[in-house]
């Protein structure tokens, strides 16, 4: 690759940051060398009714077992609420932004208070208790983050949906955990465009009756007011409900091993994980991880962007953030409408200080052109964050430069559904930046590079990313079935977690993800990640995004085939192929020269926005028969186009 530019720690980055670099390294150390101490601290970061004597228990060997602060008693909407109502009562909690720029809506923590217990007491009236599972359906309106909350404070478990998901896979993820309570909307709206999600959900519910799963209530809170199906008896409205309940509800007394929720992973490599969190390891970390990983200060503005149907959503804009009484910003509509201006006009509006984001709308804003960006302020920004796939450099820089105005840190944070929170990432204060690099280790995770037959690798080396002591944010199992969690995590090397990502460790022990390992391209004996040329690719001033996977190839192997897409405006030429394949050789050499590049005016992306680089494959091998579980997918419709178009025909 071309030369690494470091972006060193601004003195104004550091000034009155919570961790500098000596912090970190000396944090780091206690907490790899005595995991309990280090925990047992920063454990008490929540409240407990009942405080834990037991710090760290877990095994990744054998039937694999984790519990954290097992004998601790706590409750997760009491940290997010109640103990913040004597400092911050009236302070705003959530900030709602509606799809429409001229519909927003404040929340005080004393009113989510409110709000949180009655629909609390909503559920306990409909029968729902501790340890059962509660389906949420929902548009990014505040009461998707009541209804978290309202489980949590009575011990159910729930289940989000991501609201763009269809009534198939719904239904599939009702009859996995056998849920039989939903709550869902009439509508959801993004972009201007209506989402039907309660009839979604009766066409779910009848897919899930034929599996024996009955659902006994729906709940609907009125979004748009359309007219929708109505089952007598089993449909009811939030708020002629909310309205007959104490605005009351005691929170139950949790143990920390308790499950919290289940959430199913974006399915990019496959059939989605029903992912188990638990309760008291899962806030600890992920609030700890929200303040240091976002430097996050008393009476900051924070935005996260993504859904709260993905666990970016359930750890970074409602627990985490709430448990650390901030204000967090929900977005109900999409990056560019009603033009690629809004994330920026929505920071000036409401004075965001930390806005975090991921690199498929980082690219796509950067492909509609910098004057978008430059007609705001966005003067009121600190941190910018980052998150879900690997950044390509390019976009990177054109985030730290165009969005931050070279002011900014950006802090690329990696991790995943399995992990809760954030495990590899810089902290602003103290990491020196690399664009495309997500940098160090956060406190008490141990990351380690092994070779396909296990075999550990010191120093700079390129290899699969594993994991190799428990943090207390992990998963605990897959719902239902814990032998794919011990098969899926712990038993292709054995005794630690392996996380599924490949991964480069370069010379001042900084972590660059390379991609799935089922992403790694075997060119003439050259092992590379997709990552790396996708990142040359983009890195050419045509380009916005692309996606590169290996074929079959008589002679190297594997070949090298790329999608690319245009930036706005541009027209694509046999010359720019040319002038492409010229542009990676240069950037990388010759080994990285693409065999086959196919102009892509959209690629496959899963709802969360990933690219599906399996489709991708399919495609390439000329092999698009069976392309294996496309219920995620956003849009189906590229597909056509991308098999249409295709340079491998046979
Ligand atoms: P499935 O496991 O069903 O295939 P998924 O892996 O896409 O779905 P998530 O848990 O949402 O589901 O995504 C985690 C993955 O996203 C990581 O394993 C990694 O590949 C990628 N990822 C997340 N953040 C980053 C980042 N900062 N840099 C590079 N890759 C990232
Ligand atoms: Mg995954």
């Amino acid at each position: 690759m071309s030369d690494v530019k470091i972006h060193r720690v601004k003195p104004e980055w550091k000034k009155n940051a919570l961790i500098d670099n000596e912090t970190y390294l000396k944090w780091y150390a206690e907490s790899v060398k005595n995991p309990d101490k280090f925990w047992g601290k920063h454990g008490k970061r929540i409240d407990w009714f009942k405080p834990y004597t037991k710090v760290k228990n877990t095994s990744f060997t054998g039937k694999v077992s984790i519990k954290w602060f097992e004998d601790g008693l706590t409750n997760v909407s009491y940290n997010c609420i109640d103990r913040h109502l004597k400092k911050r009562g009236n302070q705003t909690a959530i900030i709602w932004e509606g799809d429409n720029p001229y519909d927003d809506r404040k929340v005080t923590y004393n009113e989510l208070h409110e709000y949180v217990c009655r629909l609390a007491n909503v559920l306990k009236k409909h029968g729902v208790k501790k340890g059962d599972r509660v389906t949420i359906y929902m548009p990014m309106i505040p009461e998707a983050a009541y209804a978290m909350l309202a489980c949590t404070r009575i011990g159910a478990i729930h289940s989000v949906v991501f609201g763009g998901f269809s009534p198939d896979s719904l239904a599939g993820r009702i009859v996995d955990c056998k849920s039989t309570f939903v709550i869902t909307a009439d509508e959801g709206l993004r972009g201007g465009k209506p989402i039907p999600l309660k009839d979604n959900t009766d066409k779910a519910i009848e897919i899930a009756a034929k599996s024996k799963v009955k659902v006994d209530k729906v709940l609907v809170v009125r979004r748009t007011g359309s007219k929708t199906g109505w089952v007598e008896g089993r449909d009811v409205w939030y708020h002629d409900e909310v309205a007959s309940v104490k605005p009351d509800c005691k929170p139950e007394k949790m143990k920390a091993e308790d499950p919290l929720f289940i959430l199913y992973t974006s399915g990019s490599t496959g059939k989605p994980k029903g992912v188990l969190h638990t309760t008291g390891g899962y806030l600890v970390y992920v609030s700890m991880t929200h303040q240091y990983v976002f430097d996050y200060r008393d009476g900051d503005i924070y935005w996260c962007t993504a859904d709260v149907g993905w666990v970016t959503g359930h750890s970074y804009i409602v627990y985490g953030p709430l448990a650390n009484g901030a204000t967090t910003l929900m977005f109900e509509g999409v990056p560019n409408y009603p033009s690629a201006s809004r994330f920026w006009e929505v920071v000036d509006k409401h004075k965001v200080n930390i806005f975090y984001t991921a690199p498929t709308a980082i690219r796509a804003l950067m492909g509609a052109g910098d004057s978008h960006v430059k007609k705001t302020s966005r003067k009121s920004l600190r941190v910018l964050g980052t998150v879900g796939e690997p950044i390509n450099p390019e976009a990177w820089e054109w985030y730290f430069k165009v969005v931050g105005d070279k002011k900014v840190p950006i802090v690329d944070t990696w991790w995943q559904t399995e992990t809760g929170g954030i495990l590899i990432t810089p902290l602003p204060g103290a990491s020196d930046l690399k664009a495309g690099s997500a940098t160090r280790p956060f406190f008490g995770v141990q990351p380690e590079l092994v070779d396909n037959e296990g075999k550990v690798l010191e120093g700079t080396a390129s290899g699969n990313l594993c994991i190799t002591d428990s943090w207390p944010g992990m998963m605990r199992t897959v719902y239902g079935d814990h032998d794919r969690f011990v098969k899926t995590y712990f038993s292709t090397y054995k005794g630690k977690y392996f996380t599924g990502d490949g991964c480069r460790r370069d010379q001042d022990g900084y972590y660059w993800i390379t991609g799935r390992v089922d992403d790694v391209i075997n060119v003439s004996g050259h092992r590379m990640g997709t990552a790396e040329v996708e990142s040359a690719l983009v890195s050419h001033d045509k380009v916005s995004e692309a996606a590169v996977v290996g074929y079959p190839h008589d002679i190297k192997g594997q070949g090298i085939y790329c999608y690319v897409t245009l930036m706005a405006g541009e027209q694509w030429s046999d010359d720019l192929r040319k002038d492409l394949v010229a542009h990676v050789r240069k950037e990388i050499g010759a080994i990285a020269s693409p065999d086959k590049i196919q102009f892509a005016p959209g690629l496959p992306k899963t709802r969360s926005g990933k690219i599906m680089r399996r489709i991708l494959r399919k495609i390439a091998e000329d092999d698009f028969g069976a392309l294996g579980d496309t219920s995620t997918l956003a849009d189906p419709h590229v597909v056509d186009d991308l098999i249409a178009n295709r340079q491998n025909k046979r």
